[in-house]
């Protein structure tokens, strides 16, 4: 059984925080302004509502980067661990790696695999999205 607090930190523990279960999602993005902060081929990330996210040490070493209009990109200062990025006004997408313990998910889909590093191949069963909003169907 998985219980309903999921404990995270970043890399090095400066900023912990944890999730109230149950989650939103749960998914890889493969775009180029996930992949790039992250250093990464892809990320996977869950997403709680804000109000199921606390922050239970070191709110004050999480730096904040506009990364679009309406996005930010959170992160610790100390380690440039990538935590949470925030679109949308009803939920804050978590990176799966930064968490302690499971969650109540797998991951769902693959989401802008058209625009996927040229050096990165899929071959898990899992829906592969793209197109404007990396949530299509493509045509394979
Ligand atoms: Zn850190
Ligand atoms: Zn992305």
């Amino acid at each position: 059984m998985t219980d309903s607090i999921v404990k995270g930190s970043c890399f090095c523990e400066a900023v912990a925080f944890e999730i109230e279960l149950p989650t939103v999602f749960c998914g890889h993005c493969h775009c180029s302004m996930c992949r790039r902060p992250h250093g990464a081929s892809f990320v996977t990330w869950t997403a709680v509502p804000p109000e199921r996210l606390r922050i239970t040490q070191g709110a004050g070493d999480i730096a904040v980067y506009r990364s679009s209009e309406n996005g930010t990109r959170q992160f610790c200062r100390i380690c440039g661990s990538q935590l949470f990025c925030q679109t949308e006004l009803e939920f804050i997408d978590v990176t799966l790696a930064s968490l302690h313990g499971p969650i109540d998910r797998d991951p769902e889909a693959h989401w802008y695999y058209d625009s996927r590093a040229e050096w990165t191949e899929v071959n898990d069963d899992l829906p592969k999205l793209g197109g404007e909003d990396g949530m299509q169907a493509l045509d394979e």
